[in-house]
């Protein structure tokens, strides 16, 4: 049978507030164990939640970015559940009145169509603490520092049907918060993490299959893994005749495979209802328009800015708007040295093949925006050409300085001088005698093999142009 997957993800991504959600202590990452948690975090009894407006704005933000309806009033609840690392005994969520509703994200598919993704709801809520296990013998301990740290849990309609369109919704969710500067997205330290929900169907089939909630899922190439796993096995299943058990199931990487954690827990086990600590949130509509005037340009509105402004193909601007950075980074070079597709070219290959090879980012980049620029300016006069240009940019990269050092250091200007090139021409015609007799008898494609030659003779530094036409004159003659 033919087997229809169908997905919903719910993404939780830690907001980039200086303090935590309900009380002042830090959020900062990697400060030593339970020095970050103040009595709020710790759930002792006598003290109150006070809500963090940095992140209320951070969650109209998000919410405005994906065309949301942001509620007038929402309602914090308490989720209740024993853990070691919760100690409140509950965590403070949203439930039945979250602060963003029906969202939409557009995905670039392959085949360079769009596809929309409806989102369903994005709630805040306060993260729990984490037990460590590898520094204790026999026990467990329990660091209560990112407890009460502010989370955005965004949760997709069932509408992505592959674990590509899984990714590819990721991608532009991660691209989205960090656009909107309202988290870091740092995947390895968990700021941005993924439940995937998956089931499959008979293709053509209206209802839903059973699913299973693959739980915490922190890297692009694992959740496409993990859920193409899950995909066979529910076809297995289903193909033998059994049934998909709903359940929660964890993802081993190293073993590329999910296993079964616990049976799906219902709603009604959370005994959720408002916590009664904390007033309804309130957002008026003044309020909304004061957060929209913070957005900044969006990724899809950039990309296809820069179809139109710079004349780049849809699969380009893409590319060089699926960060913020790279997207400001390119617009300099191209802004500076006045050519929009030499620009593009030169930050999609040599530059990005330079960083992904030393795993940088691009706001470490060793060649500043103004600099490839610089180097750019000296293809466009001709200074150089664009093969010893590779040369200057690897110079520059190695910290030997601007174009223009490199290029006075190692000798690297472009001969342009007629009578230069000329004297070098006479040389490789008298010197090749034979090759000119053919020439002159109507071989005419050996003339690559004179410009070879002369190339050759100048260490690549002749204008290849000017060479051309030289050659042909005296050989002609
Ligand atoms: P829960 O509260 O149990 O996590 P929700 O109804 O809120 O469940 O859905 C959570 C996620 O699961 C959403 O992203 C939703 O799109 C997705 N989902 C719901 N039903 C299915 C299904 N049958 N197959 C795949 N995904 C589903
Ligand atoms: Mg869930």
């Amino acid at each position: 049978m033919d087997w229809e997957p169908v997905i919903g993800l719910e993404i939780h991504t830690q907001l980039a507030t200086k303090s935590k959600i309900f009380s002042g202590a830090s959020t900062a990452y990697g400060a030593p164990p339970n020095t970050q948690a103040c009595a709020v975090d710790l759930g002792l009894p006598g003290v109150l939640p006070v809500l963090n407006a940095a992140a209320v704005d951070m969650a109209i933000k998000f919410g405005l970015a994906i065309e949301a309806r942001i509620a007038p009033v929402s309602v914090f609840a308490r989720k209740n559940y024993f853990y070691p690392d919760l100690p409140k005994g509950y965590q403070i969520s949203q439930y039945e009145l979250p602060i963003v509703e029906h969202g939409r994200v557009v995905i670039e598919l392959e085949d360079g169509e769009e596809k929309v993704i409806g989102v369903t709801r994005a709630h805040l809520e306060e993260d729990a603490g984490k037990s460590l296990h590898e520094d204790f013998h026999g026990m467990t301990g329990i660091d209560l520092n990112r407890a009460g740290t502010p989370l955005l849990e965004i949760v997709s309609e069932p509408d992505l049907r592959s674990a590509r369109e899984a990714v590819a919704y990721m991608k532009k969710i991660h691209s989205l918060v960090r656009y909107l500067e309202i988290s870091d997205g740092n995947m390895q330290e968990g700021s941005f993490r993924c439940d995937a929900n998956v089931s499959v169907r008979p293709r053509g089939s209206k209802e839903f299959g059973t699913r299973t909630e693959i739980k915490n899922v922190n890297s692009f190439r694992f959740i496409e893994r993990a859920i193409n796993y899950e995909i066979e096995r529910q076809i297995e299943i289903l193909e033998a005749g059994g049934q998909v058990v709903q359940e929660t199931r964890l993802y081993d990487a190293a073993r590329n495979e999910t296993r079964s954690m616990r049976s799906k827990e219902e709603a009604m086990d959370y005994r959720y209802f408002p916590d009664p600590d904390l007033l309804p949130l309130e957002v008026t509509a003044e309020h909304i328009e004061r957060v929209r005037a913070t957005l900044p340009e969006l990724p899809d509105a950039k990309r296809h800015r820069f179809m139109e402004e710079y004349g780049l193909s849809a699969y380009d601007a893409g590319v060089l708007t699926a960060s913020r950075e790279l997207a400001d980074y390119y617009e300099e070079v191209a802004r500076l040295c006045g050519e929009a597709k030499l620009a593009a070219n030169w930050v999609m290959g040599e530059l990005s093949g330079f960083l992904n090879k030393e795993n940088r980012d691009i706001a470490d980049s060793p060649v500043s925006a103004a600099m490839l620029a610089g180097m750019l300016k000296r293809i466009l006069d001709e200074t150089i050409s664009g093969k010893i240009a590779k040369e200057v940019f690897e110079a520059m990269w190695n910290g030997e300085g601007d174009a223009d050092t490199v290029i006075e250091k190692r000798g690297l200007k472009q001969i342009t001088d007629t009578g230069a090139i000329e004297a070098i021409i006479d040389e490789v015609i008298s010197a090749n005698p034979r090759q000119v007799e053919q020439y002159r008898a109507g071989k005419e494609k050996l003339i690559g093999f004179f410009v070879g030659q002369v190339m050759k003779a100048t260490g690549g530094k002749a204008n290849p142009a000017q060479v051309n036409a030289l050659l042909k004159k005296k050989l002609a003659g």
